[in-house]
């Protein structure tokens, strides 16, 4: 086993896990074992609104289900806070993070016409009302907060295994970026005692500590998080981390063009296991999806079927373009 390489799973339990996560976790799990890289899980539910109590379990289940192996125990994000907690403080006391009460209407009105190099999707770029605060300022102390990370005014640039370089700067395109979920002001704020205590982590922060943590190397997700990437650089430059190398996988549509979901029908994993679908079936679509030709693919087990798609493994193979071939 390649030792020096890492990989890694990360469903969030917000809901089923279906056809379009099936698929970048095969890839995920094809391309390591290709590398004879270690493959580890992580349960990213730091989401707490929208986590649903029963969708870590299925979303293991659908993995063993599909026949996807990984080593160790899972990490789960909502059991890090101290963890997360920590690195704020680190974060706090170099002056890397500010609180920053604005609301999203806040930085609407705030920002005037849509800058020229911000992502659409992304919402305006946070023009910095509260970026003034220094470590040593008092603390808000009767309205919410979360922390925000400054980023640095450079361009930032990364080689993706699917899409070749991307190149951002994100102080220009995003602005400082939240590190926190918004919070009340605690007794400690209120008193300017040296002990913090955070809101839960953001996304964007305890993705980037976990992955260096796990020491994972080797990162397949959606495209719909190529901007994020931009956002966790910095944080690991600043932490001191290496950047992994990253795969976006274009991410699986309808026939409309837009994101799956509900609307297309129902392409949960766990309904089709209850239908009676066999895995191999939903594998071989992922294959299929993936550029290989399935008509090599047909009767073979399960694990027959994995050994083959490991075995003939190349991201050069693989598509760009979204995918809107259902099962
Ligand atoms: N938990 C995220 C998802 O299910 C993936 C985040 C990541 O891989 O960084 O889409």
């Amino acid at each position: 086993m390649n030792r020096h390489r890492k990989g890694r799973l990360a469903p969030s339990p917000t809901g089923s896990q279906h056809l379009g996560n099936a698929r970048t976790f095969l890839l995920a799990f094809w391309s390591a074992m290709h590398e004879g890289s270690e493959l580890c899980l992580r349960i990213e539910d730091i989401d707490s609104p929208r986590v649903k109590s029963w969708a870590m379990d299925q979303a293991i289940e659908d993995l063993r289900w599909l026949g996807i192996s990984w080593s160790g125990d899972p990490i789960v994000q909502t059991q890090r806070n101290d963890r997360y907690g920590q690195v704020l403080d680190s974060l706090r006391i170099s002056n890397r993070i500010y609180p920053c009460v604005c609301s999203r209407r806040d930085i609407e009105q705030a920002a005037s016409a849509p800058h020229e190099s911000e992502p659409q999707h992304e919402g305006p770029r946070y023009p910095g009302t509260c970026a003034s605060w220094r470590h040593g300022d008092a603390l808000p102390k009767e309205q919410p907060y979360c922390w925000r990370f400054r980023v640095d005014d450079q361009e930032l640039q990364f080689s993706d295994l699917i899409s070749g370089t991307h190149r951002l700067n994100p102080a220009r395109s995003l602005g400082d970026f939240p590190v926190t979920r918004k919070g009340s002001p605690t007794l400690t704020d209120r008193s300017n005692s040296s002990v913090h205590c955070y809101p839960p982590a953001a996304y964007q922060l305890a993705v980037v500590i976990d992955d260096m943590d796990q020491g994972v190397t080797d990162v397949v997700r959606g495209d719909d998080l190529v901007i994020s990437t931009f956002r966790q650089i910095q944080l690991i430059n600043v932490l001191g981390g290496s950047i992994p190398t990253y795969a976006h996988v274009p991410l699986v549509c309808g026939q409309d063009g837009r994101r799956l979901a509900k609307r297309h029908g129902d392409t949960r994993l766990a309904s089709y296991r209850e239908q009676g679908v066999a895995p191999e079936t939903v594998v071989r679509w992922a294959a299929g999806v993936s550029g290989w030709n399935t008509a090599n693919l047909s009767k073979l087990s399960l694990s027959e079927l994995h050994l083959q798609l490991i075995d003939t493994f190349s991201w050069s193979s693989l598509p760009r373009d979204k995918v809107d071939r259902l099962l």
